[in-house]
């Protein structure tokens, strides 16, 4: 469901289903010709990459159309809920590039919902139900079979009240009683068959302590935080499709009471939410994986959430180009996590430095360069970008080149280092290969060649063809570096469809750390998260664990997506 539109550099984009309810709706003035959208996250966990699906939503929209989006933390249950995760939520926003107008809490309505639900008991549209919530479920019926109503339900209003108060004075402890509406228990929709709206929880709130003890279930929560604050659009995702009758029904009756308030009311619209294949995006599985030392934190660059993507190298810009790719529509699906990986690819390409660094590295002596001589060879940043300049990268006799570059006994099609054949070493010269040197056990500790004075860049020979090309560094003037290399967190496609433990299901090789590779010089300056080409590897990025003289550098993506390869092989 998308439009095509002509915008006013004439250039056609396309509008998602939700824009095009917006623009409607702001032709005919609804909402006094308001837009208001909210994002609410509950705090009880880190943001994912799918919370930033629904951000670039809710902000993106109200960026977009002059209307204002408001941060709103969904905290009915003090359970699970921090003051750590509401700081987290901010600076990942911030993050993502965007700004709410005004921060409100669920938890500023308690008061007014309590009054709310005080009218629905005088209405007789509320009761306290004394029984347990298995019991409550085994009456439930099914879509096609009514519902068997609660013993409870004839209660008298004068009853309803006083349990109510008592419900959140301590005297009634947890589990014993809850608030249902009395809506209908034959009703179709499952929900509407006198759903709990307050439950009673003794755990202090992390905002309001010990004040409350009975507590609004989400769905008497959401639409009237909505109506209170005047949102206009309240999007979510759409698994709250069945819940929006129930929504609007809250909507209603509140209207009835609270008459001064005119026309406006918040809508609910839904769109498909995010599923990443190889991994889950359920916070309370994500806390699992924390909490069991699975991973090492939060921001495990292993990890979806948004701060483990970031210290993973990821961009911003990248995130918000995925999400435009996949788009949003009313049909649930998955995407594949290569297309996220696309998207980093894409955005680092156009503007960060190729440098030079030996990950698995092999001595490699070129017997006819003179001994002490360095030349400074110049290295262009960025073949993309024109702009980009150049740095200097010290050349020697003594270079370090990846193992996996050698072999001694090459197939034909073998274009890298072997006896007799000549390659070119990135920004410096030709050289020929002719020999090795192994230890006992067979494994080669030295390569060694000849160069071509001629072949330097700018002289005679320099464009001779040699069908590769090789990066190095200087063994005296590299740096040791720990390189950490990622790969999925889960070993299957989709673990939440799985029917074994999650946990099970993890890739056993999702980190692989390298601790001797060698780096240019140039990298001795990178700033933590700074982004880098390791040239013909894979973009780098620096990982806040460095220290002085022991940079760590993370792999956000590898060059090429090998993955897919490895997959069609199988
Ligand atoms: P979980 O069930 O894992 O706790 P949640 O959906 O309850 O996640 P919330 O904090 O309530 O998490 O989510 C805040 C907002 O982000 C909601 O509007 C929700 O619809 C949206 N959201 C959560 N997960 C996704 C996702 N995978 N894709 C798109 N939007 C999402
Ligand atoms: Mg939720």
């Amino acid at each position: 469901m998308s439009e095509e539109k002509s915008t006013s550099e004439g250039t056609k984009k396309s509008l998602n289903f939700i824009e095009v309810i917006i623009e409607k709706d702001l032709a005919e003035g609804l909402n006094d010709g308001r837009l208001q959208t909210r994002f609410p996250p509950e705090p009880n966990g880190y943001l994912h990459i799918g919370h930033a699906k629904a951000i670039c939503m809710d902000f993106g929209i109200a960026r977009k159309y002059g209307g204002i989006c408001n941060l709103r933390f969904d905290d009915t249950n003090p359970i699970k809920e921090d003051t750590e995760y509401v700081e987290s939520i901010k600076e990942d926003i911030k993050w993502l590039g965007f700004n709410w107008g005004a921060v409100y809490y669920a938890s500023d309505y308690f008061k007014q919902l309590w009054d709310y639900a005080v009218e629905l008991i005088k209405a007789g549209k509320a009761y306290v139900d004394e029984q347990s919530s298995e019991q409550i479920a085994a009456q439930k019926g099914t879509p096609t079979q009514a519902g068997i109503p609660s013993p409870y339900r004839e209660r008298p209003i004068k009853e309803n009240l006083t349990l109510f108060e008592k419900m959140n004075t301590g005297e009634i402890p947890e589990g014993k009683m809850v608030l249902r509406a009395k809506i209908d228990m034959a009703n179709p929709n499952m929900h509407f068959r006198d759903p709990v709206i307050y439950r009673v929880i003794d755990i202090p709130h992390h905002r309001t302590g010990t004040t409350w003890k009975a507590y609004p279930m989400y769905d008497f929560a959401h639409g009237q935080s909505d109506y209170f604050e005047g949102v206009t659009h309240s999007i979510c995702t759409l698994e709250f499709v069945i819940h929006r009758p129930l929504y609007d029904w809250f909507v209603d009756e509140l209207k009835k009471i609270r008459t001064e308030d005119g026309d406006r009311r918040p809508r609910q619209y839904e769109f498909n939410r995010l599923n990443l294949t190889y991994t889950v995006m359920s916070k309370r599985k994500l806390l699992q994986l924390v909490k069991e030392g699975l991973v090492f934190g939060w921001d495990d660059p292993r990890m979806p959430t948004i701060c483990g993507i970031r210290r993973r190298g990821y961009t911003p810009e990248s995130i918000h180009r995925f999400i435009d790719k996949i788009g949003y529509t009313k049909f649930e699906g998955t995407v594949d996590y290569a297309l996220l990986e696309h998207s980093i690819r894409e955005d680092l390409n156009t503007r960060v430095k190729r440098v030079s660094a030996v990950l698995d590295p092999v001595k490699l002596i070129l017997t006819n360069y003179p001994e002490g001589k360095v030349e400074m060879m110049e290295a262009v940043n960025n073949p993309e970008d024109p702009e980009s300049g150049t740095h200097e990268i010290a050349f020697s006799r003594e270079l370090f080149i990846e193992r996996e570059d050698f072999m001694e006994d090459a197939p034909k099609k073998f274009f890298r280092m072997t006896p007799g054949q000549e390659v070119r070493l990135k920004n410096a010269y030709i050289v020929r290969c002719t020999g090795c040197k192994k230890d006992g056990n067979g494994n080669v500790t030295e390569i060694y060649a000849e160069y071509d004075e001629q072949t330097r860049s700018g002289m005679p020979e320099s464009n001779r063809k040699v069908k590769g090309t090789l990066h190095w560094v200087s063994v005296e003037h590299s740096l040791k570096a720990e390189v950490r290399l990622y790969d999925r967190l889960f070993s299957v496609e989709n673990p939440s469809a799985d029917e074994r433990d999650f946990r099970e299901l993890l890739n056993p090789n999702s980190l692989r750390i390298l601790t001797e590779c060698r780096i240019e010089k140039e990298l001795e300056s990178a700033k933590p998260l700074e982004n880098f080409q390791f040239q013909r590897i894979g973009y780098f990025n620096l990982d806040p664990d460095s220290r002085p003289g022991r940079p760590v550098f993370n792999r956000t993506v590898s060059l090429k997506d090998s993955w897919t390869k490895i997959k069609d092989k199988e």
